[in-house]
């Protein structure tokens, strides 16, 4: 950014150099310093390499000079992703080529997470045909043999009224379980927050997807209290999801930045509706890297008996 530049400016000058676009010019009139790339440009400062995704001017110069850079998330860590459709709700593909396509890409596991039966315009699924699509992940998962898994979750509604799309027992029986505002996101603070409250607090719900619900450029997302989400994600030990998808990169990188200082574990999600949206998988990266989101917190960098390990905990 800008600022990170105006940064790197002062800094030249307290050595007595002007930096231009690739050299740096001695004040006094000396030779000039050509910088062939921008690591020997940070190296005449006397700074580590800082990657692109990190020059905001929001702290990154003061880590650097204090050996402190966070190793953020790099994209080839990623060995999962938590959210995705099929053909039993709005998606374009079969549990099966979303579990090969992952696969292909590198994947170790996936979450199958189809709507939920109040999203009608989605096709969301009945407890019923939530039972079905079990049967089907069941046979995909004999097909894609032991060296990769897909978990059976669902991408369940948090209505309007507050309450959430499927009883306990339902949600009980299912290996992963994200809950989601999608309606009525222009409600009152007070009310949308009552909502999201009520996700975050029932020990089935693992995730919450995009969490304000923001659709870039038109729709704003609903008016959360993000510092009180993001402690009660905590607490409870839910999962936010940094969606990747570019219209919604939501947690957008500011709550990314505040989720990680408060100790939010956190999610990369596609949200594919169709095998090509894995291409996604970058923007949501970059938001974590501009968030100082490290593999740690990023479960989707997690081995699967890691996170497996951490649902059960969360069940207490
Ligand atoms: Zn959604
Ligand atoms: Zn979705």
């Amino acid at each position: 950014s800008k600022d990170h530049n105006v940064r790197l400016r002062e800094l030249a000058l307290k050595q007595g150099l002007s930096l231009n676009e690739h050299a740096f010019t001695p004040t006094d009139g000396g030779d000039e310093i050509l910088c062939a790339s921008e690591e020997d440009l940070y190296e005449v400062l006397n700074l580590p390499y800082i990657i692109p995704t990190l020059r905001e001017d929001r702290g990154e110069i003061e880590a650097a000079q204090k050996g402190e850079l966070p190793k953020v998330i790099q994209i080839e860590q990623i060995v999962s992703d938590l959210h995705m459709h099929t053909t039993w709700s709005d998606g374009k593909m079969s549990v099966l080529e979303m579990a090969q396509a992952a696969q292909a890409r590198g994947m170790q596991y996936i979450v199958i997470s189809d709507h939920s039966q109040s999203l009608g315009i989605a096709n969301g699924l009945t407890p019923e045909r939530l039972w079905q699509e079990a049967e089907e992940i069941a046979a995909a998962n004999e097909q894609m043999g032991p060296d990769f898994r897909i978990l059976h979750g669902t991408e369940m509604e948090i209505k309007a009224d507050g309450t959430l799309d499927f009883e306990d027992e339902v949600l009980a029986r299912l290996d992963f379980v994200t809950a989601s505002l999608h309606v009525s996101l222009s409600q009152p603070r007070e009310q949308v927050m009552l909502r999201i409250m009520t996700a975050l607090n029932n020990p089935h719900v693992d995730m919450i997807a995009h969490p304000t619900g923001r659709l870039l450029p038109d729709r704003p997302g609903a008016d959360l209290d993000m510092e009180q989400v993001l402690q009660t994600a905590v607490s409870t030990q839910t999962i936010l999801e940094i969606n990747a998808n570019p219209a919604r990169l939501d947690l957008r990188d500011s709550h990314v930045r505040r989720a990680v200082e408060l100790g939010v574990t956190l999610a990369i999600n596609c949200d594919a509706h169709h095998v090509d949206h894995f291409e996604l998988l970058h923007y949501g990266v970059a938001t974590a890297q501009r968030g100082w989101a490290t593999a740690e917190t990023i479960v989707n960098s997690w081995p699967i008996a890691k996170l497996l390990a951490f649902l059960q905990e969360k069940q207490g």
